[in-house]
């Protein structure tokens, strides 16, 4: 398994760090972890493109994590080569309100030649060519959820989300876990800091730990992060 950080930024544009997003890279599958700003194209800058992307899983809807999708849907159908392979979009709760007002918007991000398939997982297992994806509800936004992506190893994804003890559960013993901790010591509500973040890796154990979703409040961070916690960059490859 292969995961390729695209992005650790927030809705705070920066040059340094696109909005958060995530390429995971397993059984020959690409999943792309939400859709932020200008992600499309970070994907060309590592040389992919829309269609060489299998599922799209969408954390929640804030606009750092979704206002990609109409780029990406729309270059599936108006790119050089047209689309044609199947796409599956997974999301929370009123994801399909969400994709219909996107559509009513964007008639032409609907599939021209593709088939696109939207599944609603707030909480529960889903096969995957057998890829296990699994995600469980977080507090951030009704819609939030978390993701697991197991196949051989694991990596989970806390999207957005503030300190809960199912998240905990959740994470345990993950190979990787790659997390949100938007402030190192600010307190926000529907995020997390280090102290947070301390108290869920605590409990979940898991083997590594990046921190991402990150504000600038970390370019004046002058602690030191001790394993199995590291900071994200824009560009970062893990190997599982
Ligand atoms: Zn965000
Ligand atoms: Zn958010």
């Amino acid at each position: 398994m292969n995961v390729k950080i695209l992005g650790t930024g927030t809705s705070i544009p920066s040059l340094k760090r696109l909005s958060s997003s995530y390429l995971v890279t397993t059984k020959g599958y690409r999943i792309l972890i939400d859709v932020g700003p200008s992600v499309v194209r970070r994907l060309l800058e590592f040389d992919y493109s829309v269609n060489d992307i299998d599922l799209i899983i969408i954390t929640h809807f804030h606009v750092d994590h979704t206002a990609d999708l109409s780029t990406f849907l729309f270059a599936c159908n108006y790119g050089i080569e047209p689309r044609r392979k199947p796409l599956l979009l997974i999301g929370g709760p009123g994801s399909k309100k969400f994709f219909k007002g996107l559509s009513a918007i964007y008639p032409w991000v609907l599939p021209n030649f593709y088939k696109l398939t939207l599944k609603v997982l707030a909480r529960g297992i889903y096969n995957f060519h057998g890829i296990s994806i699994e995600t469980v509800r977080v507090n951030h936004n009704s819609e939030s959820i978390a993701i697991k992506i197991s196949h051989e190893k694991s990596v989970v994804f806390s999207g957005d989300t503030s300190y809960s003890r199912n998240l905990s559960r959740f994470f345990n013993d993950a190979d990787l876990l790659i997390t949100e901790c938007s402030f190192p010591e600010r307190k926000v509500k529907g995020h997390l800091n280090l102290a947070m973040l301390q108290r869920i890796v605590d409990e979940a154990r898991p083997k590594r730990v990046i921190l991402s979703h990150l504000y600038p409040d970390w370019d004046d961070f002058k602690g030191v992060l001790h394993e199995p916690f590291l900071l994200a960059e824009d560009g970062m490859e893990i190997e599982l």
